[in-house]
């Protein structure tokens, strides 16, 4: 997996609390909120300054801004041997509406302190670190989420996702070109090349490691989610005169739906998570029938064989309990459990020992890009505490020195991989 040594750990040593805090700081002026909170959608124009800052960073670091078609972002820090696949590090900067400054921010603001951090510390491996911003991860505007990293690993293509819409009908093809517009100096790469390793750290977004006062949490692998959008087709009316027997009443129709969903996917399964997080009624009028509904489903599960068969009795209940609706169900995202591995997580828990931090192995319950770079590269991801385990909120928050010691070992393990 890599090597450590004299140079990952003066690399660790340079990282700095303080600058690493003020950057995270200043990122979450782009899209703040009174509460203290952060919306900064994605593809937004507080994601398209959030990126501009970053690229006025990365040239502060003499470091070379590169884009793809997806959008995603890399700031490029060349090795002794530029020819080699680069170690890359970073996440996500778009947030969910009332999210936090940490999830996603995290990740990329220390990926840019560990380039940081090497070049205090003279270090210049033989190959090169590109700190990545992942272009849509939260997928709260353009759903579904890992959009970036989706089609960097090529799970899903580009003219799909550049046809992808938000609830105004914006397309990503639409405001893609500002994004890359704001950021001049970009070199435009080919999606997809070929990375010796990908590293990503991020909050814990849970309570384990504040409950267990532990700093870092290396992660085993991330659940897996399918999501659907159901339809309910019925018949608007007048409220006042359409007979009670005769009527297609689309919202009783998606609230039984909803009633099954929750009895049949929730029965007996305490580790399965269901939300119903969007819903609209068509025409949303006091006097008027329901004539469509539609709502997202989204369906969560640790095991991939339990998840494939929740998921596969979606569509089935949606028609058993259409009553005189009609209903689609589309499926707008199946990506299964992935696994990070144990030479993975053993690479990263020498590189906590080395920094004598304390550790405990996690599973996330939350998606993260690492989920589909894992399908094309060594993935590892590291885990800092949060308070209360509370994250895509305005309380979210963390303190310095635990985000310092996550980029340190996120710099351990970097170093040590480019000299793999
Ligand atoms: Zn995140």
């Amino acid at each position: 997996m890599g090597r450590f040594g004299p140079d990952s750990d003066r690399t660790a040593a340079a990282v700095h609390e303080k600058r690493l805090w003020s950057r995270l700081m200043e990122l979450a002026t782009h899209g703040a909120m009174p509460d203290g909170g952060v919306t900064r959608l994605a593809l937004s124009e507080a994601d398209i300054d959030a990126r501009r800052l970053i690229a006025r960073w990365a040239e502060s670091l003499q470091a070379e801004v590169l884009a793809d078609d997806a959008g995603n972002c890399f700031i490029r820090y060349a090795g002794r041997d530029p020819e080699l696949p680069p170690v890359m590090a970073g996440s996500h900067i778009d947030t969910v509406p009332g999210g936090g400054k940490f999830d996603g921010a995290y990740g990329v603001v220390a990926a840019l302190e560990v380039i940081e951090a090497m070049q205090q510390a003279g270090v210049r491996p033989k190959r090169s670190v590109e700190a990545v911003i992942w272009t849509n991860e939260e997928g709260a505007r353009f759903s579904p989420g890992q959009m970036g990293a989706a089609a960097f690993a090529g799970t899903r293509s580009v003219d799909e996702i550049l046809c992808v819409k938000d609830r105004d009908g914006v397309r990503v093809r639409d405001v893609l070109p500002r994004m890359l517009a704001a950021l001049p100096k970009a070199r435009m790469r080919s999606l997809g090349v070929p990375i010796t390793a990908f590293f990503e750290a991020h909050i814990e977004q849970g309570p384990e490691l504040e409950a267990h006062a532990t700093q870092i949490g290396v992660v085993t692998g991330i659940q897996g989610r399918r999501s659907f959008i159901v339809t309910v087709l019925g018949e608007a009316a007048h409220g006042g005169t359409a007979r009670q027997s005769e009527r297609k009443d689309a919202l009783l129709g998606a609230v039984r739906i909803i009633g099954a969903l929750e009895a049949s996917v929730l029965e007996n399964e305490s580790d399965a998570r269901l939300t119903i997080g969007t819903f609209s009624l068509e025409p949303n009028a006091p006097l008027v029938v329901p004539g469509c509904v539609r709502f997202s489903v989204d369906l969560r599960h640790p095991e991939n064989a339990t998840m494939k068969r929740l998921g596969d009795l979606v569509p089935a209940i949606c028609a058993r309990h259409r009553g005189a609706c009609a209903v689609e169900v589309v499926e707008n995202a199946n990506a299964p459990c992935a696994y990070f591995g144990e030479p993975m997580m053993q690479f990263i828990e020498a590189a906590v020992d080395r920094l004598q931090l304390s550790r405990r192995r996690i599973f996330s319950l939350a998606g993260h890009d690492s989920r589909e770079i894992v399908k094309i590269a060594p993935t590892g991801m590291i885990f800092v505490p949060c308070k209360r385990g509370l994250s895509h909120s305005a309380l979210e928050e963390a303190e310095p020195h635990d985000l310092a010691a996550g980029a340190r070992v996120l710099a351990e393990v970097v170093i040590a991989a480019c000299d793999a």
